[in-house]
């Protein structure tokens, strides 16, 4: 009370940007944020902020508002009428009339939400419970489908739960870094820090890259394993090869806590260094050498005293139609090796979105529920109905990312709700998800940007808050809960994510009585705080369990780890230390699955491989930092990467615009000599979409940005697309 909200002020929270999830200080005064530093105090980056979180405040500048922020819901009632500005009101009156209508109609399996890592924890827990509590049924999935699904998928085949084991203080104690599929030094910049720091202090620390580009992160290593794309698996296979040939296992560790060696022992047999090095492009000797590093931690290191190996990893691993045989590939050598559950070691995914893992946590996936919990479980399903006062969670699969917008697109699903994600240029093969959101009855669009290249698909847009204006909190890549706050105040009609969404549901409830179970509302919620606890009450017992970490303690003590039980004093920084696994029978499980190659191999007529990632100054669909100038002065445009050779062979220069094609489109764009890729490769940033590279389009036809050529072969564990490897080909664009 009496606090000048003119007054300036600092407000401590957390970076909306990658998984390392940074401690950040705004600063605000009249209403406005002026600024933003590092937080010193937080421990994923101690003060620290890259080139996009130093320039948040950037972002937020009230004069950018009219062109780039949503301020007030719109709703068109007919596709060819224009959309026309109304109360919240009438917005979600009309949207919940228009759910009841088609899920009484056509059942609650016509409408599916497609929602975001990009929020915070309790806005996905109420989506959640939304979808599979009162609507019934299991389509909500979320754009961490195209990000960490294998990543999930691995740790649960392998260790028994979604729980990566690692903290980042593991760098300081690792004797051996094996970075498989992850640009750190782009993607996870902070984090990376602490691995260059690490090794300038520990010269002796050996880094390996596996990678099919000689990125930022690669010139740091002792060893660059540059593989084929899709071919981890082999390599990991032929790593394991050689760890028993030469006797590098841990036997004792193996026979005390997992089941299922011999099984991975026979089909490693035939995974030579020499057959792996035919498959994966490599030289032999480095994959020996490679495994021999891990295994034993540093060329020091001895089967008597073992030295830790960490590995860290990204979409590399989990972009690909073997994701889940990539991850738990990868996760096999740990255990073979007894490289987990100690200071320095363990396989440690590193999460893109900032609050990927939060997502996660609360089951807000297709296959998903509650507190890592399955839907496939009948006794998980009851516990999450019994906890919702619901009489049941039904028991099918929702449709994951691609399989919601395949069945919009076939006319199965009828009402799509997308909050804070845009599947209009994420998504791969983008010919079909605008098929789906143009053939979608209705089409809600909950979001920030005006800009996002899923508005004009919106029937309905409800503007949402963001970074600096919201409430709640965030799980980053080590498990570390952090709060998010308000600086400012909402500009316009925003509302937070967690409130349509219970505004929403509450007024489906008046219409769809019938899964309230004689109750008066399942989403009893006026602030975050109340979600939360909801949500700490799910995870009684379970792995993650945070019943011990209030509110009131996280704003206390600041970020803490899960688990975090009732009694805990803090969080636990690692996990698996007394080698207890939580499966059946308390043991690591090793997954043995053959490889395979990528799902769309090269050939003559598509002769090139296409991997897709990040820059190192944009974000996403760049939605958000396309509005800083000084981001673009590291990347203006984008380009389409290639070896000299490649461009020789087709008689193409330097710079020139080529025609980029695969077998779902095609797009133009400059192209870059650089040998950073390998002769038959190529590579394309993933942030600039169809409305930008629409400018460049001489033949009026729709370009539709990188994911106009990537393919959605799914991962059959994950149902994570390829996004990593496309087949296309390259050629003069000859414009007229
Ligand atoms: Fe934000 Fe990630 Fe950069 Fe940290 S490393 S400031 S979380 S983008």
């Amino acid at each position: 009370a009496g606090e000048d909200a003119s007054a300036p002020r600092v407000t401590r929270s957390t970076c909306p940007y990658c998984g390392v999830g940074c401690g950040v200080l705004i600063e605000s005064e009249g209403g406005r944020i002026t600024g933003v530093r590092g937080d010193p105090g937080h421990p994923a980056n101690f003060g620290r902020l890259c080139t996009k979180g130093s320039t948040l405040h950037l972002t937020t500048k009230p004069e950018l508002a009219p062109q780039v922020r949503l301020l007030q819901p719109e709703l068109r009632t007919r596709r060819d009428a224009p959309r026309n500005p109304v109360s919240w009101d009438t917005a979600l009156d009309h949207a919940a009339q228009r759910f009841a209508d088609l899920i009484t109609a056509h059942g609650p399996d016509s409408v599916g939400f497609y929602i975001s890592g990009q929020m915070l924890t309790e806005d996905y827990y109420v989506f959640n419970k939304l979808a599979k509590g009162l609507i019934g049924t299991n389509n909500v999935d979320t754009n961490s489908r195209v990000c960490m699904s294998s990543a999930v998928a691995g740790y649960k085949a392998t260790l028994g739960a979604d729980a990566p084991p690692c903290a980042y203080e593991d760098i300081d104690h690792a004797a051996c870094l094996f970075f498989v599929g992850s640009n750190a030094a782009w993607s996870h910049p902070i984090a990376f820090r602490r691995i260059e720091q690490a090794k300038a202090r520990r010269p002796e620390m050996r880094i390996v890259v596996v990678d099919p580009r000689r990125t930022e992160t690669a010139e740091l290593a002792d060893l660059h394993l540059q593989l084929l794309p899709g071919t981890d698996v082999a390599l990991f296979h032929a790593m394991l090869h050689v760890m028993v040939w030469e006797d590098l296992i841990d036997p004792a560790f193996i026979a005390a806590h997992t089941s299922g060696f011999a099984a991975l022992r026979d089909l490693v047999r035939d995974m030579s260094p020499a057959v792996a090095a035919n498959l994966c492009g490599l030289k032999a000797d480095d994959i020996v050498t490679a495994a021999r590093w891990f295994a034993l931690g540093a060329p020091s290191g001895s089967v008597q005293a073992r030295q830790p190996t960490l590995s860290m990893y990204c979409q590399g691993l989990n972009q690909s139609s073997s994701g889940t045989a990539k991850n738990a590939g990868l996760i096999n050598l740990h255990l073979a090796c007894g490289q987990i559950g100690k200071p320095g070691a363990g396989p440690f995914s590193l999460t893109g979105q900032p609050n990927a893992m939060g997502g996660r946590e609360v089951g807000g996936m297709a296959n998903l529920l509650s507190a890592h919990r399955d839907l496939a479980n009948p006794e998980h399903r009851a516990e999450v109905a019994a906890l919702w006062g619901v009489a049941d969670v039904p028991a099918s699969r929702g449709k994951t990312a691609i399989e919601l917008f395949q069945a919009a697109a076939d006319g199965e699903v009828k009402a799509l709700w997308i909050a804070c994600t845009n599947p209009a240029q994420s998504l791969p093969d983008q010919a079909m998800v605008r098929r789906a959101l143009e053939r979608a009855e209705f089409v809600v669009v909950q979001e920030v940007y005006a800009t996002a290249a899923t508005v004009p698909y919106g029937d309905l847009l409800l503007p949402a808050t963001t970074w600096g204006e919201k409430e709640g909190t965030v799980t980053n890549s080590e498990r570390r809960i952090s709060r998010v706050r308000a600086a400012t105040a909402a500009p316009g009609a925003a509302r937070d994510d967690w409130a349509i969404a219970t505004d929403f549901a509450r007024r489906l409830e008046a219409l769809l009585p019938a899964r309230l179970n004689g109750r008066l509302t399942l989403f009893p919620y006026a602030t975050p705080e109340a979600v939360w606890n909801e949500h700490r009450e799910s995870t009684r017992g379970r792995d993650l369990d945070i019943t011990g970490l209030s509110w009131a303690a996280l704003e206390r003590d600041g970020p803490q780890q899960w688990p975090y039980p009732q009694g805990a004093s803090g969080g636990k920084a690692r996990l698996y230390a007394d080698g207890i696994f939580p499966t059946a029978d308390g043991r690591a499980r090793f997954f043995a699955q053959p490889f395979k190659p990528v799902a769309e191999p090269c050939d003559a007529r598509y002769p090139l491989a296409l991997t897709t990632g990040r820059l190192r100054d944009q974000w996403h669909g760049m939605t958000r930092t396309g509005s800083v100038p000084r981001l673009f002065s590291h990347a203006p445009e984008p380009s389409i990467d290639l070896h000299p050779t490649e461009l020789a062979r087709r008689g193409l220069r330097d710079g020139e615009l080529v025609r980029v094609a695969s077998r779902r489109g095609d797009l133009l764009l400059p192209a870059r000599a650089t040998d950073t890729v390998r002769p038959g490769q190529a590579f394309i940033a993933m942030h600039w979409g169809a409305e930008y590279l629409a400018g460049r389009n001489a033949e009026g036809v729709a370009r539709l940005g990188v994911n106009g050529l990537t393919l959605p072969a799914l991962d059959p564990h994950s149902f994570q697309p390829e996004l990593k490897h496309s087949a296309v080909r390259v050629e003069a664009a000859n414009l007229p």
